[in-house]
């Protein structure tokens, strides 16, 4: 057991803890940074959509964390256990102590398999799949499917990148068509939000492809509880709607996907089914006085949502998923965060105040619709519009696009792994 010191201690080498290592020792060559991350490999997980329809290997989406960490940061490869942010300090698996001045925490999300009733024994069996776990079963169940329902859902928790559950299911859907599959087989969405997604025009253009272009049937409102997954059925609650919102059950006024009731509960019976899972800041995380004690954020970390700083700490800053700032949770949000915190980090370190407020809650979603259509929604705190000035100069990124579909595929790892886990600004 050792105590070892840093100026600078990050916690987790994900997108975010690298993202802000690189920038941090570009703007500042000569500053004490250490990584903390136990994993030997770094994912690509925005392409996990594509590995999941087939389109992309997972070997693809994935290369040694060694390569990723920047070359003047030292690597701890370990777990974190808990923090101490009274005493500065950050405690490792193996015991030791990692004593910091600043602090950067990025551990990301973590699945919660236990989170419904009946998931964690079916789960990657009996057809129910998930890319956010292994996109390789999707590929095999979707295959598979050929005939009966295939359900696409989503937890009441927040998740990671919430627009993947449906990019799966235009994926799903497309590959039907093309297969020949569409008069044996029917789609259902099930969530238990409100609209197929909040911000316009990408609501319309979600709609149309929805409704239109792959009749899917929609249910709001929708709560999962239970899985059982020798019968192949989804339980759901109904949560009460807000006046003026889409009613419970869109495009299937005919039940073809013969939902059933049984008291409280209605149940969809399926062939298929993709779901996200429920999700939260890691357990450890939560133990830790950097959460938010209580709350309808309670676990998550408690940031300034402009300036990335610790509400509880000064010296502390959070970073991606594991943060409560009300936007997407995504790669493209941390792009926009990393330089914010780097910011104000160089000014705490110069006896300056954190007072750069940098973000404006910017995320963004790149809804694959097809094997070559993508439309790419930007937007930001509120869930207002912001597509880039120059992309939509040259695209109409609120449409499903070829171009889109090829900034998907090929540019957008190309510029994760070169520019941004690189530190490069754009
Ligand atoms: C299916 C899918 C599709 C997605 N699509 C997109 C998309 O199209 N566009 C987009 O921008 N984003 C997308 N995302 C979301 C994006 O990948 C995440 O938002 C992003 O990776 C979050 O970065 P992070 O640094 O917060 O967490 P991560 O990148 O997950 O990194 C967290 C790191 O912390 C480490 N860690 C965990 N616990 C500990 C511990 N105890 N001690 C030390 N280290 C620890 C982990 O090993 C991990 O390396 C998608 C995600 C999924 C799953």
């Amino acid at each position: 057991m050792s105590n070892i010191k840093h100026q600078v201690v990050v916690i987790g080498g994900g997108t975010g803890g690298i993202m802000v290592t690189a920038q941090l020792l570009r703007a500042r060559k000569n500053l004490d940074v250490a990584i903390i991350e136990p994993s030997e490999t770094h994912p690509y997980q925005p392409a996990w959509t594509l590995v999941g329809g087939g389109l992309m290997k997972k070997s693809q989406t994935i290369r040694p964390e060694a390569r990723q960490i920047p070359k003047r940061a030292k690597w701890i490869k370990e777990y974190v256990e808990t923090i101490n942010p009274d005493n500065n300090e950050v405690v490792l698996k193996n015991g030791d102590t990692i004593t910091y001045e600043y602090l950067i925490a990025a551990p990301g999300i973590q699945i919660n398999l236990d989170g419904i009733e009946g998931l964690k024994e079916t789960f990657g069996k009996n057809g129910v799949c998930s890319n956010y776990v292994d996109p390789d079963y999707t590929w095999e169940v979707l295959q598979n499917f050929k005939s009966g329902t295939g359900l696409f859902t989503q937890p009441t928790t927040p998740i990671k990148c919430p627009g993947a559950p449906q990019k799966i299911m235009y994926l799903t859907a497309d590959y039907l068509q093309m297969h020949n599959r569409t008069k044996d087989t029917n789609l259902v969405f099930a969530t238990p939000g409100t609209v197929i997604f909040g911000t316009e025009p990408f609501k319309t253009e979600l709609k149309r492809y929805a409704n239109d272009v792959y009749d899917i049937a929609q249910r709001y409102g929708y709560k999962l509880v239970k899985i059982d997954g020798d019968k192949k059925e989804a339980h759901y609650e109904r949560i009460n709607l807000p006046e003026g919102a889409n009613p419970h059950v869109v495009n299937d006024d005919n039940n073809k996907i013969n939902e059933t009731q049984e008291g409280d509960r209605y149940i969809i019976k399926f062939d298929m089914m993709h779901l996200a899972p429920p999700q939260s800041a890691p357990s450890w995380f939560q133990q830790t006085k950097l959460a938010n004690p209580d709350g309808p954020n309670k676990g998550w970390m408690a940031v300034d949502e402009n300036t990335l700083q610790s509400r509880f700490y000064p010296n502390v800053f959070g970073v991606g998923d594991v943060t409560d700032l009300p936007t997407a949770r995504t790669g493209a949000a941390i792009r926009k965060q990393a330089p914010t915190i780097v910011k104000n980090l160089l000014s705490i370190m110069d006896g300056k105040e954190a007072d750069y407020k940098g973000y404006d809650g910017y995320s963004s979603c790149p809804l694959v619709m097809s094997h070559n259509r993508m439309l790419l929604a930007e937007f930001k705190y509120g869930a207002v519009r912001s597509s880039d000035p120059l992309l939509t100069k040259f695209f109409d990124t609120g449409k499903a696009s070829y171009p889109m579909w090829l900034m998907k595929r090929y540019m957008l790892p190309f510029l994760y792994w070169n520019a941004m886990l690189k530190g490069y600004q754009f």
